[in-house]
């Protein structure tokens, strides 16, 4: 089954084209790693599939709803932000909120769901990422690790057709990596979703379905980790993956 389909999707900032042609299918229940050099598009066409960014051109069909990217008024963007919920990079918590109250605010704001039912989603999702005995701590109060799994439950919470995630690790120490990936294995192990921008090689190799390379505002190739990580075909990637070793 078909989640999300991106056609011809075209995004410029000034007279800089940054997203060039872009056409990406996502089936339900898909984990896709978007990798490519800093500066490729990756975090851009990840905010353009919720709407933080507006595309200039392309088609968008998500569940049995088709947009066109150049028409999309405020009505079909807060459709289309309410089916995919996003994770940053820098966590964007609230720090005057506790971490219960962080991950109630969509529910409450958005959803519009009763302080009664926000918390009982809010405390649900909060044991997922297991952090139960956190729920009055203020944000400051967390490590980089703990925060992003806050920034995770929150997202989950709104329970989104597609989670994604814009490099969710860098950010982060590199002994609090790991507690942050061990939560987005569960996702994936448990069908979530997800469109992950990330330069966790390992962890794209482990879990993702299908990674896509990027470069300079296109699609260079997309395949199965094995194909993307061991016989990539494009001198681009090639030549990205090698820089790496
Ligand atoms: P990546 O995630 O692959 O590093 P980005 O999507 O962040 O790439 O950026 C792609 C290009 O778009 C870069 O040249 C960046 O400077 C530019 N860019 C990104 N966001 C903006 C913005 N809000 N305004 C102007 N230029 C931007």
């Amino acid at each position: 089954m078909i989640k999300a389909q991106i056609k011809a999707l075209r995004k410029q900032f000034g007279k800089q084209e940054v997203l060039k042609n872009i056409d990406l299918t996502i089936q339900a229940g898909e984990v896709i790693c978007i990798i490519g050099p800093s500066g490729s598009g990756k975090t851009t066409f990840l905010r353009c599939l919720n709407v933080l960014e507006q595309p200039d051109e392309g088609e968008y069909q998500l569940g049995e709803v088709q947009y066109d990217f150049a028409r999309i008024g405020r009505k079909q963007a807060q459709e289309i932000a309410r089916q995919t919920a996003m994770v940053f990079q820098s966590y964007e918590l609230f720090e005057h909120l506790t971490v219960l109250e962080n991950i109630m605010e969509g529910l409450r704001v958005v959803q519009r769901l009763s302080k009664q039912e926000a918390k009982k989603i809010a405390t649900e999702n909060l044991a997922k990422v297991g952090l139960s005995d956190k729920a009055d701590a203020y944000p400051i109060q967390l490590s980089g690790g703990q925060q992003q799994r806050i920034g995770i439950a929150r997202a989950m919470a709104l329970s989104p057709e597609i989670l994604l995630f814009d490099e969710p690790t860098s950010a982060l120490d590199p002994e609090l990596v790991d507690e942050v990936l061990a939560v987005m294995r569960q996702l994936a192990h448990e069908g979530q979703t997800m469109v992950i921008v990330t330069h966790e090689m390992q962890f794209a190799q482990d879990v993702a379905d299908r990674v896509v390379f990027m470069a300079d505002g296109v699609v260079v190739e997309s395949g199965s980790p094995e194909t993307m990580f061991q016989t990539p075909q494009e001198e681009r990637t090639q030549h990205f993956l090698a820089q790496l070793r």
